[in-house]
C-alpha cells in the first residue's frame, strides 16, 4: 500500500519508516510536487493532523496521514502543548524553544511532562485517529545529540538518560510517537488482511 505521510521533517519521516512493514510504501509531500509548508493552525492536536492529512488528500487523492505532537508540562498548565513548535516565536527555532522552557522551569521542582502525538489517518476518504503518549521529566540542561525537537531535555520516566541519549530503535519503542505508529500500522494490517 502507498501511503503519503504528511510531513516534511525527515527526522520524523525516518522514525516512522523504521517502524513500518514492506508492505507499506511511503511517499512525501514533496515527492508528489507539494513543497509549500502544510497549514496546521488547530486548537488541538487531532484538529492539526486532521488539517495536514486534509489539505494533503484533498489535493492528492491519495490515502495518506499526518501527525501532530505536543510536550505538555505540569509545572506550565500543559504548555507548550499545540504551540510546541513556536513556543519561543513564529521562527520555530528549538534551540531558543528549549531555552525558553529551561528559562521557564527555572524554579519548578514539579518537572512532570509528556509527550502526545495524535495520527490522522486518510483511507478511501475516511477519517481515522490514532494516539500515543509517554510520560517523563523536564531535565535541567540538555544531554544528547541525537533525536531532534526537545528530546535532548526530556528524560522519558524509568529511563536514566533523555530521547537524545537513545538510540532510534530505544526512543521508538517507547515513544508518542512510536505508540500511535504502532496502532496505525496494527490497523492497517487489519485492513490489508
Ligand atoms: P510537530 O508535530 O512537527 O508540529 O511538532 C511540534 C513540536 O514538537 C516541534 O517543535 C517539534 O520539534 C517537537 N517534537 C515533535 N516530535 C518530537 C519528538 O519526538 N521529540 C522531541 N520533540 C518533538
Amino acid at each position: 500500500m502507498n501511503l503519503i505521510f504528511a510531513t516534511n521533517n525527515l527526522h520524523k519521516l525516518e522514525e516512522v519508516s523504521t517502524m513500518l512493514n514492506d508492505s507499506i510504501v511511503l511517499f512525501t509531500p514533496s515527492q508528489r510536487g507539494i513543497t509549500e509548508d502544510i497549514p496546521e493552525n488547530q486548537e488541538t492536536l487531532e484538529g492539526n493532523a486532521l488539517q495536514k492529512a486534509r489539505y494533503i488528500y484533498e489535493r492528492l487523492h491519495e490515502n495518506c496521514f499526518a501527525d501532530d505532537t505536543g510536550l505538555e508540562v505540569e509545572a506550565l498548565n500543559g504548555a507548550p502543548g499545540v504551540r510546541s513548535a513556536r513556543y519561543a516565536g513564529d521562527e520555530r527555532d528549538m534551540r531558543h524553544n528549549m531555552e525558553k522552557l529551561l528559562c521557564d522551569m527555572k524554579d519548578a521542582t514539579n518537572r512532570n511532562a509528556r509527550f502526545r502525538t495524535a495520527i490522522a489517518l486518510i483511507l478511501d476518504g475516511r477519517e481515522y485517529f490514532f494516539e500515543g503518549e509517554v510520560k517523563g521529566e523536564i531535565m535541567r540542561g540538555k544531554a544528547g545529540g541525537k533525536g531532534f525537537g526537545y528530546d535532548p531535555i526530556f528524560r522519558p520516566s524509568g529511563y536514566g538518560i533523555s530521547f537524545a541519549e537513545m538510540d532510534l530503535s530505544e526512543k521508538n519503542s517507547i515513544s508518542h510517537r512510536g505508540k500511535a505508529v504502532r496502532q496505525l500500522v496494527n490497523f492497517l494490517n487489519q485492513c490489508a488482511g
